[in-house]
């Protein structure tokens, strides 16, 4: 019953394909269905937290986790002339699926600032 998940819950429970890069006990990584550069991954906690703005001082070790995993795709993808993390937040962060996720961006010069 899939009922009520997100689109990435049901890629955490292999009900929908995804390009997997990663994945261990908290996380899983894979490329993002329409990239907004040459390299543009998506890293995602395991455990269903719907946003930054849910997080809470427990969670502190699966957000330094989320980041070292960025960190080490990032040597993996070969993004050595540079890359970007981003975190949407909310409507007006543009966030769009209520699972907190990680976009890792690179493979190209990024443009600042955001729109
Ligand atoms: P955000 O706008 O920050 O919530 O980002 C959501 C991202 O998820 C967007 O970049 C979408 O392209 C991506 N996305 C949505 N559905 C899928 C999917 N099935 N597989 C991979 N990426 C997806």
């Amino acid at each position: 019953m899939s009922a009520g998940k997100t689109i990435f819950k049901r890629i955490i429970d292999k009900e929908i394909p995804a390009k997997i890069v990663h994945e261990d006990d908290l996380c899983l990584a894979f490329h993002d269905v329409n990239p907004q550069a040459p390299t543009h991954v998506l890293i995602i906690p395991k455990r269903e937290i719907a946003s930054l703005a849910d997080v809470t001082s427990g969670d502190q070790a699966l957000l330094g986790h989320l980041l070292l995993t960025a960190h080490s795709l990032a040597k993996q993808l070969e993004l050595a002339d540079g890359y970007r993390v981003v975190i949407n937040c909310g409507r007006n962060g543009g966030q769009t699926v209520d699972h907190l996720h990680l976009h890792l961006l690179g493979g190209r010069s990024l443009g600042w600032p955001p729109g």
